[in-house]
């Protein structure tokens, strides 16, 4: 080798290993939100070759592109984000939604490309950007207030929220059932089955329409604390807290060890290694729900937004180093309206944030709202109605087999009140994802925008 060519493949080599970079991008969102929809359509689109399905990834559109790959060497002792198993759901005759996220996975990729700069690119041919993503539920980030709360007040919101009109038929027995406890008893097995109903009661409402904040997550969501005593946690009702009494006494302190043993090494060991994160709402599954269902959406992503408001003297600071810099709030399945209508969803999402963003003084993320679908079900065009054009989708509605051409109805231009929930029922369809063939582009809405937002800034 030459000398002026070995130095070049040095200065190559150490441009390489300095301009390697590295980033955890945390994807979540209550569930059914679309995590799993997101990171398979986002992993696929990456790995893939067709830039024309990105025109506003810069990265592709500018054709600084060479590819991602999936790391071969993944860390044995975490799950894996079933990547490749989502795919064949997607590519069956009869195409099916891979099954949603329980608990978290993650997964490693390599992405390379050519640096924008010129200066960069004569130090290196490509440049490479480690990516971990993170799929892990919302409902775990629903927590962090309890941090704030004592067991009592905690009992009280719970059981507040159990009052609601959609929650209350569903809570009755297990009401009941605790009016029936003797306070005084702790023995272990009763502990243990009153525990495992409040747990049955969580799972009743991850079933109920619109039942999104449910706590401790954990409960609901155990993951790896699968069977762990950590879990016997449930809300006693609010007048027995008053009466006192063994059984008390240990759910107080087995409140104080969730948060101990859980929540707080959440963030610190889990939430504080992320870069970037990813929330996704569905707000059209809640304005199907109805009022009460909304308006617990709204509480829920206010809940989640706290998690992403720490200034530097705020006391999430004390818990966690938080390092979050980016932070996306997408409403998802956009697919189910019309594209006329997506403006609308996403002033319902905008509102809301930005409200609770004006709210707090300090802010060390940059926070951007959009509206996408991961998978896109459907096909944009219109019919004449009346002599006049209307927008309309085509899709294969939920449960059936061929497609059909309809109005998916509108969006609200504002968070509807209950005079309009009163006069008018949401019912935006479900629908199965479109024939698919394995190996071109997944149709989407907006993910080349969510990717620019998320990385577009790394691949510079
Ligand atoms: P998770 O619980 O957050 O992982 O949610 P999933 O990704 O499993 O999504 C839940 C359901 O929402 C899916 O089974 C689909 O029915 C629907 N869904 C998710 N993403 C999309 C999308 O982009 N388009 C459409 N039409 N439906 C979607």
């Amino acid at each position: 080798m030459k000398w002026v060519d070995k130095a070049s493949w040095q200065l190559k080599t150490l441009g390489q290993r300095a301009l390697d970079t590295q980033l955890s991008l945390g994807v979540t969102g209550l569930s059914g939100a679309g995590k799993t929809a997101f990171l398979t359509s986002a992993l696929q689109q990456l790995l893939q070759h067709d830039n024309q399905s990105m025109p506003f990834f810069s990265v592709m559109q500018q054709k600084r592109w060479l590819g991602a790959r999936i790391d071969a060497r993944q860390a044995l002792h975490f799950p894996r984000f079933p990547y490749e198993q989502n795919l064949l759901y997607l590519k069956l005759t009869e195409p099916q939604w891979p099954p949603s996220t329980v608990g978290w996975s993650q997964l490693s990729l390599t992405l390379r490309y050519q640096s924008a700069s010129t200066v960069r690119r004569l130090l290196s041919d490509y440049q490479q950007l480690s990516l971990q993503l993170l799929d892990y539920p919302g409902e775990w980030l629903l927590d962090l207030p309890m941090l704030q709360q004592s067991y009592s007040q905690w009992c009280e919101h719970c059981w507040a929220l159990f009052r609601q009109p959609h929650r209350q038929a569903v809570a009755a027995s297990f009401r009941e059932q605790l009016h029936q406890v003797d306070l005084t008893q702790t023995d272990p097995l009763s502990v243990q089955q009153l525990c495992a109903q409040y747990r049955d009661l969580l799972q009743a409402f991850s079933q109920t329409a619109g039942a999104y904040l449910n706590q401790p997550g954990r409960l609901l969501v155990p993951a790896e604390l699968e069977g762990t005593p950590v879990l016997q946690l449930l809300p006693l009702l609010p007048e027995q807290l008053a009466q006192g009494g063994a059984l008390v006494t240990l759910m107080e302190q087995q409140y104080q060890n969730y948060l101990k043993l859980v929540v707080k090494p959440f963030y610190q060991q889990f939430f504080s290694g992320l870069d970037r994160q990813l929330v996704l709402v569905d707000i059209l599954g809640a304005l199907n729900a109805g009022e009460a269902a909304l308006s617990e959406l709204k509480q829920s992503i206010l809940l989640i937004l706290q998690s992403f408001n720490y200034g530097p003297n705020h006391w999430l600071r004390r818990v966690f180093k938080p390092r979050i810099s980016k932070v996306l709030f997408a409403v998802s399945k956009a697919d189910h309206v019309t594209p006329d209508q997506h403006q609308a969803l996403s002033l319902l999402l905008q509102q809301l944030v930005a409200e609770q963003l004006s709210q707090s003084q300090y802010q060390l993320c940059q926070f951007e709202v959009m509206v996408l679908a991961a998978v896109r079900a459907s096909d944009a065009g219109s019919i004449e109605h009346q002599g006049q054009q209307q927008p309309c989708l085509r899709a294969t509605k939920r449960g059936q087999t061929l497609p059909v051409a309809f109005f998916p109805g509108e969006v609200p231009g504002y968070w509807p009140d209950h005079q309009l929930f009163s006069a008018h029922h949401f019912a935006f369809s479900e629908l199965s994802p479109a024939p698919w063939d394995g190996q071109s582009a997944l149709p989407h809405i907006r993910m080349d925008h969510a990717l620019e937002f998320l990385l577009g800034d790394k691949l510079g």
